[in-house]
């Protein structure tokens, strides 16, 4: 299976620099290249890999800046472009700026990278060009390298080798008849259908204090000073520092909910995105009430598309299916009576069912609702002739479905 081991980078200046080069060099490429591939475009005609790779090579004879970077790493930065606007389109492909983009460019030759260990805390990886670069050895490689790609976060370094680390996905999961669903909570991050609540501090309340001093900061600092350019490092820092929280808790949480389960029923986050209005969320009262509950929301969606992907990367190992069910009512619904209404919520943390007076905490009410659904949609067989966990199964359609949802009292859409 192909997996990514992530490094932080120990690198001397010199390294840096050179690695700052030729993400410049990727990141002017890459922008002349769109260019390029929009005017095509604009003619009605269509410009491919190989042509761009062509004239590539040939630039090189006039432009010597070019000849800084290593050529297949170019060619890479091509190719990744030529995949893009396939999948997206030639006019939604990002232009990078500059100023947004940090940067980050793949060697594409596995074979040609070797890594050592040096003792207990570090090790070092040789790259091409970049040669012997110490780096942080914060877990095992674990397999052949394939590929590798140096990045950029803030003042750090990363490399990230893409492994092929030779193990295949279980044909059943060790504890086969284990089931749980789970919601994104608004009090706890995670509500499991087993009651539990993971959850983490991701900002501290004194992170949280130095942030909005330096907002402040900021609001008074003339645009392009060098004191602005350091007030926003620092906030990117603590951001950083959150973001890293966020990914831990996100791997941890997935792995103890895969390894633990045959089947997660999670809610489909594009379904929950059109019925936003279904469920109540945290409103702060003042002004721009509307914006910052988008925005609340905005950043729970991200947290939330994280854990999906982290608990589809250990399913992989653990052979656990992954099913998406519609978000809709699974926070109206009772999970003991099965009734519907959107005056079943007692406040944000509980609910109480006004049918059969069922009390229970709101979201962990709403993890149930979401693995009753879940277990009925694997009970229609739907997952019999394909248990991939890379398909998305879940969202139901057309008439043999409809029982099913019905058996749980969720609606449909
Ligand atoms: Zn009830």
């Amino acid at each position: 299976m192909l997996t990514a081991r992530r490094y932080r980078l120990n690198r001397t200046p010199e390294q840096a620099d050179y690695a700052e080069t030729v993400g410049g060099i990727c990141r002017a490429v890459w922008n002349t290249a769109v260019e390029q591939r929009r005017a095509y475009r604009q003619r009605g005609a269509w410009i491919n890999y190989n042509e761009q790779a062509g004239q590539r090579a040939d630039a090189k004879t006039d432009h010597d800046w070019l000849k800084a970077a290593p050529s297949h790493v170019l060619q890479q930065t091509l190719m990744d472009l030529d995949r893009a606007c396939r999948d997206h389109g030639t006019f939604k492909i990002r232009w990078r700026s500059s100023r947004r983009w940090s940067p980050s460019f793949r060697f594409p030759a596995g074979q040609q990278i070797t890594m050592e260990r040096l003792g207990r805390k570090w090790g070092r990886a040789k790259l091409p060009k970049l040669g012997w670069v110490r780096l942080r050895w914060s877990r095992p490689l674990g397999g052949a390298v394939r590929s590798a790609t140096v990045s950029r976060d803030g003042r750090d370094w990363f490399v990230s080798f893409l492994v092929e680390d030779r193990a295949t996905t279980p044909e059943r999961h060790a504890a086969p008849n284990s089931a749980v669903g789970i919601d994104r909570g608004v009090a706890a991050a995670v509500a499991t259908s087993d009651g539990d609540l993971p959850d983490r501090e991701f900002r501290s309340s004194g992170e949280a204090k130095r942030y909005r001093r330096l907002q402040k900061k900021l609001a008074r600092q003339g645009t392009g000073s060098a004191n602005r350019k350091k007030t926003i490092s620092a906030m990117r820092r603590i951001k950083r520092r959150e973001i890293n929280r966020r990914s831990d808790f996100c791997a941890k949480t997935a792995h103890q909910l895969a390894t633990r389960n045959a089947l997660v029923a999670i809610e489909d986050l594009h379904i929950r995105n059109m019925t936003r209005t279904a469920r109540g969320t945290v409103a702060e009262p003042g002004r721009n009430v509307k914006q910052k509950a988008g925005l609340n929301r905005a950043i729970l969606d991200k947290g939330w598309h994280k854990l999906q992907l982290a608990v589809e990367n250990v399913a992989r190992y653990t052979g656990t299916t992954i099913v998406k069910v519609p978000a809709a009512y699974t926070s109206q619904t009772c999970s003991a009576c099965h009734s519907v209404s959107p005056n079943n919520r007692e406040s944000q943390a509980v609910f109480r069912c006004l049918t059969c007076g069922h009390t229970e905490h709101a979201d962990v009410n709403a993890a149930k609702n979401i693995l009753a659904a879940g277990q009925a949609v694997t009970a229609c067989g739907d997952l019999a002739t394909s248990r991939s966990v890379k398909q998305e199964p879940a969202r139901p359609q057309g008439p043999a479905h409809q029982p099913a949802l019905a058996l749980v009292g969720i609606p449909r859409l």
